[in-house]
């Protein structure tokens, strides 16, 4: 299990990720989370800082799709503003979602990364399909109740990862 949550690189930022290892890495795609990923929780839509690293990937040849387990058209709205697709409702960590943002980056396990800022959806859904996993920070501190409770946990499983030398 504590394989499953540990993810292949820890950033603090988004912006602190190297592509240019991504790409050494032959990664082609980049999964990313919605909320305290690329938007504070809640929010209706992305700072423009974000929306311009977001849109500077295709750039670097690498494609983009955002997985959520929120509704369709708050998803919806924030892909459009970065011209991504998007899988809504995901219902991570099942695979589902997963393989479905796989598909439709057109892509294989193997060439593809996730980006999320919770270790038991986003890094333990993306390592069960073997992904590679990017732990980045929460954006912001407000969450959603049910993921209050599930960073209780969190923070045990970080412990447990410290403790083991994961992390
Ligand atoms: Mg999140």
């Amino acid at each position: 299990m504590l394989k499953l949550l540990t993810p292949c690189l820890v950033v603090n930022t988004i912006y602190d990720i190297n592509l240019a290892l991504l790409k050494q890495r032959g990664i082609r795609g980049i999964i990313f989370d919605l909320d305290n990923t690329i938007v504070a929780w809640n929010s209706p839509e992305l700072g423009p800082d974000m929306r311009a690293w977001l849109q500077q990937l295709s750039g670097h040849e690498l494609k983009v799709c955002l997985l959520s387990n929120n509704g369709n058209k708050r998803v919806k709205a924030i892909a459009d503003q970065c011209g991504a697709p998007f899988v809504a409702r995901a219902l991570k960590p099942a695979r589902t979602g997963f393989r479905q943002a796989v598909h439709t980056l057109g892509l294989t396990p193997a060439e593809v990364a996730v980006v999320g800022d919770q270790l038991f959806t986003d890094m333990l859904g993306g390592n069960r399909l073997g992904l590679f996993t990017i732990w980045v920070q929460p954006l912001a501190s407000q969450e959603f109740i049910g993921t209050k409770i599930t960073r209780q946990f969190e923070k045990l499983a970080i412990r447990l990862l410290r403790a083991s030398g994961r992390l």
